[in-house]
């Protein structure tokens, strides 16, 4: 019977995760670019869009590299040492492991990104490290700038409405301050998770590793672990039985 392969991020039915990601990240440079940059000095404001315009970029190209990428194993890399793949029912690498959500098998296969809703693997490996060090720029830049608005307003409160009084006509400049408050909150915690995945992917480039074999090795290593307690407490069991036995005393 024949099951529907997904062949890049972009291929139909898109993922709830996907859509909320691209909501979250359309949402983000509206509101930076309605309620922050207009409250920023002229030097600021040209800086700031300098760096958003450049870091917006980067961003967008390498997720399109990462999605459209090719990450298919047809066995072609290496065709001394082949297996069967039940699903895909042809031979593949060793290396590969067949993603059930995208239903193909992938080389070097390291994860199934819900984000991106597609699998990070071989093909797109690097691409994936670069859209994360893009999104750790683009958010650096969106909360340097929506945090120095709100130390400006916190340190010279009647000068900085006062700055902004042709601003103050559109837009409440409190409120904008709350939402900057609330925009430099979010990307800093995009920031702590992307440097924390960055750390993370550090950790497994020194050890040779992928997110799979990572995880396979903390189960089997977890599974050990638990047969060891139980082969300990059975043994602690054991002791306890004895230890509790009415033995007759001896005069
Ligand atoms: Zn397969
Ligand atoms: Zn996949």
């Amino acid at each position: 019977m024949y099951r529907y392969r997904r062949n890049n991020g972009f291929s139909k039915p898109f993922s709830l995760t996907q859509i909320s990601s691209w909501v979250f990240v359309i949402s983000q440079i509206i509101v930076f670019i309605v309620l922050t940059l207009p409250l920023l000095t002229p030097f600021h404001l040209t800086a700031a869009c300098i760096m958003l315009f450049l870091s917006f970029s980067l961003l967008i190209y390498f997720w399109i590299r990462v999605s459209l990428a090719q990450v298919v194993d047809d066995a072609s890399y290496n065709n001394d040492t082949t297996r069967l793949c039940n699903y895909c029912c042809a031979n593949v690498n060793p290396e590969s492991k067949h993603c059930k959500i995208c239903n193909k098998c992938v080389p070097k296969f390291d994860h199934h990104c819900g984000i991106l809703n597609t699998c990070v693997g071989m093909g797109n490996y690097r691409f994936f490290i670069c859209l994360l060090l893009s999104l750790l720029l683009y958010n650096c830049i969106i909360s340097g700038f929506s945090g120095r608005i709100i130390g400006d307003y916190l340190i010279s409160n009647d000068r900085f409405v006062e700055r902004n009084r042709k601003v103050g006509r559109f837009i409440n400049i409190h409120a904008s301050v709350v939402m900057n408050f609330l925009l430099c909150i979010s990307s800093s915690l995009i920031n702590i998770a992307v440097l924390f995945l960055l750390g993370f992917h550090m950790y497994l480039r020194m050890n040779d590793l992928t997110t799979y074999q990572f995880i396979q090795q903390s189960r089997i290593k977890k599974e050990d672990q638990n047969k060891t307690g139980e082969t300990v407490n059975s043994s602690v069991n054991k002791t306890e039985i004895e230890n509790t036995k009415v033995t007759p005393d001896v005069k």
